[in-house]
């Protein structure tokens, strides 16, 4: 029988989720049809309620609806509470739990695909926003020795690290975050109006540095990166497609390989 999944946003014409889905959907050998929805910005709720009412199986939520989609869920798994974000709802007999599957997708980009382990190492993120939220819980259960959440608003770091409530979180002002980390992630959302974060950039030396962002819109930040002499700078696409993986395996019980399709993405220059 045909299964029906779909990616919520606004906008969603540039959403790789259809072409991620159906992707792994040949791989594993089922039947999918994966649509994206335009849902107008303050009719989410209606969006949801019809797309399952007409029987559809599982959603993705993208930018702006992931905590309204965290409201609108019966249950939650703890990544998507300590997030107080859903990227993704699966039903099952008429109930909707929500998930956050973008920790996960970052940290399986980071050690599956890129071998990187986090184990024991000095962690650095750059943001204090939405996606931080969803990726700060699974960062700290891989075992970092520390985390510092730098933020552009410091308040908002202090915040967050408030929510977690853990010894080796650390918030820090992002012009001055400190120096010697293993790895720099950046979650910042700059890069999308083609901005750089206003930092220091001897807090990039000798780091793995990775942006959650892809695509051109990674260009500034990762070039920026290079020229401050990191010798290895990642874009977010792996993390993209990883966190599609897991909601595909919550939606339909099978992990797809995401190394496979990442790569085939990269061939296409995406
Ligand atoms: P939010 O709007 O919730 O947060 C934005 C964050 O970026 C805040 O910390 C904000 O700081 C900071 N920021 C924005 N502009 C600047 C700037 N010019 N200089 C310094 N800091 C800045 O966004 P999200 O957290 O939802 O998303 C962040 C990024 O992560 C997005 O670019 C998104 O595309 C990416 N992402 C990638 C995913 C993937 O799968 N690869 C998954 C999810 C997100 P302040 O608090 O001071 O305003």
């Amino acid at each position: 029988m045909m299964r029906r999944c779909a990616v919520v946003g606004n906008p969603i014409a540039h959403s790789l989720s259809p072409t991620i889905h159906r992707m792994f959907a040949s791989q594993v050998g089922i039947e999918l049809q994966y649509d994206a929805i335009l849902s107008p910005l303050d009719g989410v709720v209606g969006t949801l309620n019809s797309f399952f009412a007409s029987g559809g199986l599982g959603v993705n939520v993208t930018v702006p609806f992931k905590e309204v989609a965290f409201g609108w869920v019966s249950s939650r798994d703890a990544y998507a509470g300590a997030a107080g974000a859903v990227n993704t709802i699966v039903a099952t007999n008429g109930i909707h739990r929500g998930y956050n599957t973008d920790g996960i997708g970052l940290i399986n980009d980071l050690t599956t695909n890129l071998g990187c382990s986090l184990s024991g190492k000095r962690l650095l993120v750059l943001g204090a926003g939405g996606a931080v939220r969803g990726i700060v819980g699974p960062l700290l259960g891989s075992s970092p020795s520390c985390v510092v959440i730098a933020n552009r608003t410091v308040a908002r770091a202090r915040e967050l690290i408030e929510r977690f409530e853990d010894p080796r979180l650390v918030a820090a002002n992002l012009e001055r975050p400190g120096e010697a980390f293993d790895v720099v992630i950046n979650g910042t959302s700059a890069g999308l109006t083609g901005e750089l974060p206003n930092m220091d950039g001897s807090a990039l030396r000798g780091s793995l540095v990775y942006d959650m962002v892809y695509g051109a819109n990674a260009r500034v930040f990762c070039a920026w990166a290079i020229q401050m002499g990191v010798a290895r700078v990642v874009d977010g696409l792996g993390m993209l497609v990883e966190q599609a993986a897991e909601a595909f395996r919550l939606f339909h019980g099978m992990r797809p390989d995401g190394a496979v399709v990442l790569r085939t993405l990269r061939a296409r220059s995406v």
